[in-house]
């Protein structure tokens, strides 16, 4: 509720055009925010009024996305559990498409009272008025051909089967109104065309169609792209129009998302999807994290939100007027220290099925000989060692794919293996030291930290001749994680299967 006690009722109202793009993600989790705070409720129409941009399935796709990030729809289109549309809410319908009557019977409504009138005029005849105005220097606007004809010229031409739309006539004067991001907002009318309302189609316009929505659904705050501000004036003239101005929503248009270069994100930056983002293994919490910070600021130190803290702290006052740069480093700074954040469980679970597309993992799990459980097991030990260091799920297992080799398969040049000027013999000796270290670990002690202990207490000043080979041994490589670690994760039988089939090949 607000200070009027009215609903904070808000919605996403996307095109059905595509993917849902991360700026769309964006306005939607605003919308999100600005409801869950208030107890009020989040929206979703589909504005699906420009029927040559259709793409099929993309709604059910963009409310799979939305709810992937944990944006919740309260009213309007959701999936049921088998994945069809299904709607929610007594507003309905939600889908645009099928509110064809009920834009009718406004237009008509604007007709009756003269505020709207019917255009015949054809496509090479407005291209025409447009081509002199801007060889006149005057801005292109509608030039009321049609604004003058008697209502039996235009019944006559409609029985003549001619072509028409319907336009709003823009009335004489100044339209104001109040932004809150933007602030006060003011233009001349005379700057404004007579928009098209209705298309020859039969079809609303998105500017009528919106209007008509966002009141009859009594939506409080239409959040939307800095790109609809320009379109703003016509609909506050809309909802003058229909006597609907006192109960007209707030608008909150939010600056858009930025490349480095400070010039609109396009697809031509490589992924814009949420899809992109999502496969490529960001924790869907990093991802919002990220998006709320290109659009907002706590006005604190604080950088890592969950959804349920950008929910308490959210502010619109504290929405930024700059669109936000969008900067992968940073999504990869953010997101590393939610998956750090996580239980290992937690990382499990949501990072399993991207170990489970790597082809490294599908051939060990076909190698291997341990259980089910032991598997996950295995996994969730490797994952504790790489924790630190991820910042998205692809990268799972990427660094350190010894882990899921057998130790035949491990290949490197027993040359490398040996500590600066020591010789083969010396590496084999101390492989062979620690061989019976590990030996003598019983199974109930083979921690990360009493390996150490015990390698550390035999290697003493040494710790190179004896550390170093260990390495190549267990990893096959130069760099990994410490060889405690690796042994821990490997266990004793097979970091002992790794070392001992090296001592052989001496
Ligand atoms: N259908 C419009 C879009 O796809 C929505 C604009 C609005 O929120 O008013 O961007």
């Amino acid at each position: 509720m607000d200070k009027n006690n009215k609903e904070i009722r808000t919605r996403f109202a996307p095109s059905p055009t595509g993917e849902l793009h991360i700026g769309g993600l964006k306005t939607a989790l605003f919308d999100y925010l600005l409801a869950r705070k208030n107890n009020g409720s989040f929206i979703l129409r589909v504005e699906d009024t420009d029927r040559k941009r259709l793409v099929e399935g993309a709604v059910e796709r963009m409310i799979a996305d939305l709810a992937w990030g944990g944006v919740k729809v309260d009213e309007g289109m959701k999936v049921d559990q088998n994945g069809a549309l299904a709607e929610v809410g007594k507003y309905g319908p939600y889908i645009q498409s099928e509110r064809l009557d009920i834009y009718k019977k406004y237009i008509d409504q604007l007709i009756d009272t003269g505020k709207a009138y019917h255009c015949f005029c054809s496509p090479e005849r407005l291209a025409e008025v447009r081509k002199t105005q801007q060889q006149n220097k005057q801005a292109p606007k509608y030039d009321r051909h049609c604004l003058n004809l008697s209502p039996e010229e235009v019944q006559k031409k409609i029985e003549a089967g001619e072509s028409y739309v319907i336009r709003f006539k823009i009335p004489e004067g100044i339209t104001t109104f109040e932004d809150e991001v933007f602030g006060e907002v003011s233009v001349k009318n005379e700057t404004l065309g007579d928009q098209v309302i209705m298309k020859s189609d039969g079809f609303p316009t998105y500017h009528l169609a919106v209007v008509v929505d966002d009141h009859l659904m009594k939506i409080s705050h239409v959040i939307r792209g800095a790109e609809w501000l320009p379109s703003t004036p016509k609909h506050v003239l809309l909802y003058e129009a229909f006597g609907w101005k006192k109960e007209m929503p707030k608008f909150v248009h939010m600056a858009n998302i930025l490349n480095k270069n400070k010039k609109k994100l396009s697809k031509r930056e490589g992924s814009v999807s949420v899809a992109d983002f999502r496969e490529e293994g960001y924790p869907a919490e990093a991802l919002i994290n990220f998006i709320a910070l290109l659009g907002w600021n706590p006005k604190t130190e604080q950088e890592i939100f969950t959804m349920e803290e950008l929910i308490k702290q959210f502010d619109v006052t504290k929405m930024n007027r700059a669109g936000g740069v969008f900067d992968l480093d940073r999504l990869s700074w953010i997101s590393n220290q939610h998956i750090k954040k996580m239980s290992i469980d937690d990382l499990y679970n949501q990072g399993i099925e991207f170990l489970e597309k790597q082809d490294f993992y599908q051939q060990f799990l076909k190698n291997t000989s341990l259980t089910t459980a032991e598997i996950k097991n295995y996994v969730k030990k490797i994952l504790k060692v790489e924790q630190e260091r991820l910042s998205k799920f692809t990268e799972i297992g990427i660094e350190n794919k010894f882990f899921f080799k057998t130790a035949e398969e491990l290949d490197f040049s027993l040359e490398d293996i040996n500590w600066k000027e020591n010789n083969a013999e010396d590496t084999k000796k101390a492989l062979i030291e620690i061989e019976e270290v590990f030996q003598n670990i019983p199974e109930e002690k083979w921690t990360e930290e009493y390996i150490q202990e015990q390698l550390l207490e035999l290697a003493g000043e040494k710790r190179g001749d004896y550390l170093f080979p260990l390495r190549w041994v267990l990893s096959g490589q130069q760099k990994s994680p410490s060889p405690f670690e690796i042994s821990w994760v490997l266990g004793k039988e097979e970091s002992l299967r790794r070392i001992q089939s090296v001592i052989n090949k001496f």
